[in-house]
């Protein structure tokens, strides 16, 4: 395992968000586990993962555009980002493509929030907020980046650091909600982890 992580990629602050050790099992040891609704939502991605420029009203589309923050230290891909006019009064807004539908959580109001800070730095321009789309409803979330969700984006990033430098596998979550989503389950194996820590007094 490196802990002399430079950036951290804006796609892993998702899965930290959703649950730490997941996050853990996806960047330090590299698990991914692709069943049938991961190999959608990749393909679904592939969609939007061509660069390319695309006007549609006022909005010019510009397709996958790389993104990095220097003092956050993340870095990774938009999908898409929108920019409506040009030259100082020109607005941006980074939109996010997801799989399956709008969930309970918060983590890919994280990712996008993460985007919105990198594209502010590197264009010294407020990005006041950005768009989810769910392809499983066809719809689109605006997320506005207000002060609570740019501080726990910010936390969330510190969060990614210390865990990486702590050398220590996070232990399962404890609500099974999330797990049941999870598609690394079968690697986790939360409930027989959450059993062997408990010394085989609980049935997890
Ligand atoms: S199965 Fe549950 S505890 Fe394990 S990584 Fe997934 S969400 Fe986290």
């Amino acid at each position: 395992m490196n802990d002399e992580v430079d950036y951290l990629p804006l796609s892993m602050l998702n899965q930290l968000e959703y649950c730490e050790r997941r996050f853990w099992l996806m960047f330090v040891c590299g698990e991914m586990e692709v069943n049938a609704p991961v190999l959608e939502g990749m393909q679904q991605h592939e969609q939007v993962h061509t660069g390319g420029t695309v006007q549609d009203g006022e909005w010019r589309a510009l397709r996958r555009v790389y993104v990095w923050s220097d003092r956050l230290r993340v870095a990774g891909f938009a999908d898409v980002v929108e920019v409506a006019g040009s030259g100082p009064e020109a607005r941006l807004r980074p939109v996010e493509h997801k799989h399956g539908r709008m969930g309970r959580w918060l983590n890919d109001h994280i990712q996008l929030c993460a985007q919105g800070m990198c594209l502010e730095e590197r264009t010294g321009r407020p990005v006041e907020g950005g768009e989810i789309f769910y392809w499983g409803s066809r719809r689109r979330v605006s997320v506005e980046f207000d002060a609570e969700l740019r501080s726990r984006t910010e936390r969330a990033i510190a969060r990614a650091f210390h865990l990486i430098e702590s050398r220590c596998i996070p232990a399962p979550l404890e609500r099974r909600a999330k797990c049941r989503d999870c598609s690394l389950e079968p690697i986790c194996l939360p409930r027989e982890t959450l059993w062997l820590n408990s010394g085989g007094e609980s049935d997890g």
